[in-house]
């Protein structure tokens, strides 16, 4: 993984690497920016050119040094990765809720593309409906593996995933090591929601914003996948509600109830973006549509149904669904009472 694996992202990877040449690379960075702009494959690379025992006269990693091959395939014993995880039946002791138990998981994921969601991991270590945290274990595991010394002699890395999951008890294990690192260590940490993160971690730590990639570059990086049965289980709701079809929407509730959590909410956000989107359709301006193609060839018969009394009141149900599905609660209720609702509001 190096920079020229990153998708788009230019000025921040031209911002790390003139940091790296200035020697300004602070011990703690974070890249934080929106889901989905890149930032885990930002520090990845990054990580590899701190790495480098040869860098090109730019700064660049060589690719072809011991560390460059190791890093590469995220075998690099000085690049380490901290990321939530959920408690298993092998982690008996709470010493043993570490992230060593699925490194090989998360491997393989980065290996196959930095580009993933917390969705994606959880369905890698086989736990959709849990939520995955920093355990406190982790934190000593964390200090245990800096202490170390450098193994290649060079510089030590930590990336850490979605710091905004680390509890106040986790996070202060690690405001020490964060203020005084030992010599060549550095943190580059990858943050969806900084304002989520524990505001002694975030004080510090140097923060570096990074947009969100153009629509097309973010296809590239995220070939659709789940948003095609997304978008038919949302074809299916509304048909089903149009035509007032209880048994089917029984049917239907019951296939939504077997997803994953994470899942179903991401289902919910999808249906309001679709909403908006429908609504939007009916204004006739292609240029304030962000549709696909099949999106946009269900919109020319279903936008007349999404008019300026229903779009809100529909947009809130979606909404509060998904607040009931965050907060556990009964996932067949929530959808079943989502379909009813819709049925009276697509008839206004
Ligand atoms: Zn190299």
């Amino acid at each position: 993984m190096t920079f020229d694996n990153v998708i788009g992202q230019s000025e921040i990877k031209q911002r790390l690497m003139s940091d790296l040449q200035a020697g300004r690379v602070p011990h703690a960075l974070m890249l934080c920016g929106p889901a989905g702009s890149g930032k885990l494959a930002l520090a990845v690379a990054f990580a590899q050119a701190l790495l480098c025992q040869h860098p090109l006269p730019g700064g660049s990693p060589c690719g072809e040094c011991t560390s460059c091959k190791m890093a590469a395939k995220m075998q690099h014993p000085d690049l380490h990765f901290t990321f939530p995880i959920i408690k298993n039946s092998k982690m008996k002791e709470a010493k043993d809720a570490v992230t060593d138990y699925y490194i090989s998981e998360w491997r393989a994921r980065l290996l196959s593309s930095p580009y993933f969601d917390l969705n994606d991991w959880l369905g890698d270590m086989g736990a959709e409906n849990q939520q995955a945290q920093y355990y406190v274990a982790e934190a000593d595991n964390i200090q245990r593996k800096l202490a170390m010394k450098s193994n290649q002699g060079g510089r030590k890395i930590m990336v850490v995933w979605l710091p905004e999951k680390m509890n106040q008890e986790t996070a202060n294990k690690l405001l020490k090591l964060l203020e005084e690192p030992p010599l060549g260590t550095h943190f580059l940490m990858t943050s969806n929601e900084p304002e989520l993160v524990l505001g002694t971690i975030l004080s510090r730590t140097q923060r570096i914003l990074v947009p969100p990639l153009s629509r097309e570059e973010f296809r590239q990086a995220h070939p659709p996948r789940d948003e095609r049965q997304y978008l038919e289980l949302f074809q299916m709701l509304m048909r089903l509600c149009y035509q007032r079809k209880i048994k089917d929407l029984r049917e239907w509730t019951e296939q939504l109830a077997g997803m994953g959590r994470e899942q179903q909410k991401a289902f919910l956000a999808f249906c309001q973006r679709q909403i908006r989107e429908n609504f939007i359709y009916n204004f006739q301006q292609p240029e304030l549509n962000d549709q696909s193609n099949e999106e946009a060839t269900f919109s020319r018969k279903f936008a007349r149904f999404i008019n300026e009394r229903n779009v809100i009141p529909m947009t809130e149900e979606l909404s509060r669904a998904e607040t009931d599905i965050a907060q556990n609660v009964n996932a067949r209720m929530v959808f079943f009472t989502l379909a009813l609702k819709i049925i009276v509001l697509l008839i206004q």
